[in-house]
């Protein structure tokens, strides 16, 4: 039985940028809907004596398991945005991914403005990353739904949620704004550091 990962910081940590209202319909109601779900769906199956990390491998190409593969990424990709971020993150990144960042992107700013465009142009729910390549490069990447970098063979450092229900409490419909507010105010980048090095 996969459970609910606690959040890596008080219900209110993030505020006043994401409040707790927020934060408890997202962890609380939906992110522990995709674990019931994903426990529902995988119960006296081959699949729930799986990692989540191996059924979101075995489930990402298949037709027939398509339910099985969107609730088990979202588990994932839930609890990887909790760690995405922390109470006064957020700027420019410092050491190894600033240098990485500065010579696969040119520059932070380079990086910022392709990360939210992104952000901003996933049409629908989804998802914006900073992956790492199998070549070893940096890119931005969004995904569709419950899509992640990790069923391609790309490594997740940092993602932003855009599915609605991640910002809609704070910021209506501008999307643009949550973004802002998650580069510039939220973002753990020791957390995405520490994906680089693993
Ligand atoms: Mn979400």
């Amino acid at each position: 039985m996969f459970t609910l990962p606690p959040l890596p910081y008080a219900k209110n940590a993030l505020e006043p940028h994401i409040t707790a209202t927020t934060l408890s319909f997202h962890h609380e109601k939906h992110h522990q809907t995709y674990v019931t779900n994903l426990n529902n769906l995988v119960a006296d199956t081959a699949f729930a004596l799986l990692t989540l990390e191996e059924i979101i491998e075995k489930t990402a190409d298949s037709a027939a398991h398509v339910g099985i593969f969107n609730n088990a990424a979202q588990v994932w990709n839930h609890t990887f945005y909790w760690n995405c971020m922390k109470s006064n993150g957020g700027g420019m990144p410092t050491g190894a991914l600033l240098s990485k960042i500065d010579a696969d992107f040119g520059s932070y700013n380079t990086f910022r403005e392709q990360f939210k465009q992104a952000a901003i142009t996933q049409f629908g729910s989804g998802w914006a990353w900073l992956v790492l390549t199998a070549e070893g490069k940096l890119a931005i990447t969004k995904t569709s739904n419950a899509d992640c970098p990790f069923a391609h063979g790309q490594t997740a450092l940092l993602t932003i949620d855009v599915w609605e229900h991640a910002y809609y409490l704070d910021f209506q419909n501008r999307r643009a704004d949550y973004v802002d507010t998650f580069l510039d105010h939220l973002v753990n980048w020791d957390f995405a550091t520490s994906q680089l090095t693993e």
